[in-house]
């Protein structure tokens, strides 16, 4: 379930700062467990027991200060379309701009729900002052202080009254596969090459679509569901080559995926915006298989491919059980192979293992290598299980689980990667008190 929520406004009103302080409590949490970098623009977090990603579409722009009007504009109609519930984010201290008031314009006209928040509301004072943002046509606001926090809980209870309740997850289900990547990176093309013709649509079967937004194929003998990335549908309409709209445009399709096919331009490389969309994926836990498109292209030696597949694996440290194949959606090399992966990885990711194997696998290597003693205390895992989630979580029971360091966390997702594949997935190890 995608919960999507955008934070829109002119620069300098304290969008980064609220969307900081939305974040932060999770976010340091995961970081600890993960040990991944975050994209400070993008986080799942949640209030309330609802969980939402959420989006700080300003933090996508350089020199925000001398950003276009019109770059606003563009910005603000991506975010009505793909979130769920924007906020608009405005500052006592200057009161409304011509620049406030062309935002605000844009959001009247949509259906979606939009929260106003008053930003630097930091006393009681500028209470008084708020009064004028009715003026924007957009109702009743909030008013914040996204430095010291007030405000700001009352904004996440009425942000969560506007969240879907959560449905149950489905079982069994089809594997649903996205395709991402960055504008001209071949999206398209691929699916073009895969499910070209209508007649690989398997036609309606009640209660079997779980979502308007995915279409059910059989091909090459797979069956799966492919989720239609809204901006495939869009293109026409915005087609710059920004990381704010691929990351706008990747996320509610990767949340909705269970794999990411994610196309890069062979002639490009592995660049930012394909990283971001990487780390989106893998922050959502979800299956990746990384599709090095239009290899068609690039002249090749013996080395090339081993050279670029290099690259790719050390930027994506340290989650670099990915598998990377060099396809070309123009000639359709490998299309069949890339579908193969995708439906493994698939699996690896729904892979259970049963407690007594794990036990009788790892324990002795956790006893041949244990964790490093701590101010001379030995540390000993006791137990080990897999948890009943949707996505690969293992916890390790220990005496003295806080001593446990990331390397050594490591070294058993590893083990673990090792002797039970899970290649293409993000798993997620804990040690806990026993
Ligand atoms: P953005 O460009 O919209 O992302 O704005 P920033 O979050 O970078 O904030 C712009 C400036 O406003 C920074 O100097 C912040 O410290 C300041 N600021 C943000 N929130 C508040 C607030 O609640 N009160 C006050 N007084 N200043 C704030
Ligand atoms: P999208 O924006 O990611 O959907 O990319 P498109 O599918 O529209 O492709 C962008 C451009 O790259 C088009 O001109 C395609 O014909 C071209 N293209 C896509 N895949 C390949 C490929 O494998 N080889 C070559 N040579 N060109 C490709």
């Amino acid at each position: 379930m995608s919960n999507i929520v955008a934070i829109v406004g002119r620069p300098n009103v304290g969008k980064s700062t609220l969307f900081n302080r939305l974040i932060q409590r999770r976010e340091a949490i995961v970081d600890a467990v993960s040990g991944v970098t975050r994209d400070r623009h993008y986080g799942r977090t949640d209030w309330n027991g609802k969980e939402f990603s959420l989006i700080d579409t300003g933090g996508y722009v350089m020199g925000s200060d001398d950003i276009f009007e019109q770059e606003i504009d563009k910005q603000v109609e991506l975010a009505i379309d793909e979130a769920d519930v924007v906020i608009f984010v405005v500052d006592v201290e200057t009161g409304i701009t011509g620049m406030d008031e062309d935002v605000a314009r844009l959001l009247r006209q949509t259906e979606k729900p939009v929260l106003l928040a008053v930003n630097k509301v930091d006393n009681a004072m500028r209470e008084a002052d708020a009064v004028e943002f009715y003026g924007l046509g957009l109702g009743d606001y909030h008013t914040i202080s996204g430095i010291n926090g007030s405000g700001t809980g009352d904004l996440l209870d009425a942000l969560v009254e506007l969240l879907p309740e959560k449905e149950a997850e489905e079982e069994n289900e089809l594997p649903r596969f996205a395709v991402v990547g960055r504008p001209n990176a071949g999206k398209s093309s691929f699916i073009n090459a895969l499910i070209g013709e209508d007649r690989y649509i398997v036609t309606d079967i009640a209660g079997t679509t779980r979502d308007s937004n995915d279409t059910r194929y059989n091909r090459f003998g797979f069956e799966f569901n492919l989720v239609d990335t809204a901006g495939i549908r869009r293109k026409a309409r915005v087609k710059e080559d920004l990381e704010f709209y691929s990351v706008m445009r990747s996320v509610r399709a990767i949340e909705h995926s269970d794999v990411c096919l994610l196309l890069v331009d062979a002639t490009r490389g592995f660049e930012g915006q394909d990283q971001s969309i990487f780390w989106l994926a893998q922050r959502n836990r979800k299956g990746i298989v990384i599709l090095v498109n239009k290899w068609d292209l690039v002249a090749k030696d013996t080395h090339t491919t081993k050279a670029f597949e290099q690259k790719i694996r050390k930027v994506i440290e340290p989650f670099t059980d990915v598998p990377i194949l060099f396809i070309s959606a123009l000639t359709k090399q490998r299309i069949f192979k890339a579908m193969e992966t995708a439906v493994e990885v698939y699996k690896n990711r729904s892979k259970r293992v049963s407690t007594s194997k794990l036990n009788e696998v790892m324990l002795p290597i956790i006893e041949k290598t244990p964790p490093p003693s701590n101010k001379g205390k030995y540390i000993k895992v006791k137990f080990c299980t897999q948890l009943p989630t949707p996505v690969p979580q293992f916890v390790f029971f220990a005496n003295l689980p806080q001593y446990i360091k990331d390397p050594y966390r490591r070294f058993v997702e590893n083990k673990l990667r090792e002797h039970f594949g899970f290649h293409g997935v993000p798993i997620e190890v804990y040690f806990r008190k026993k």
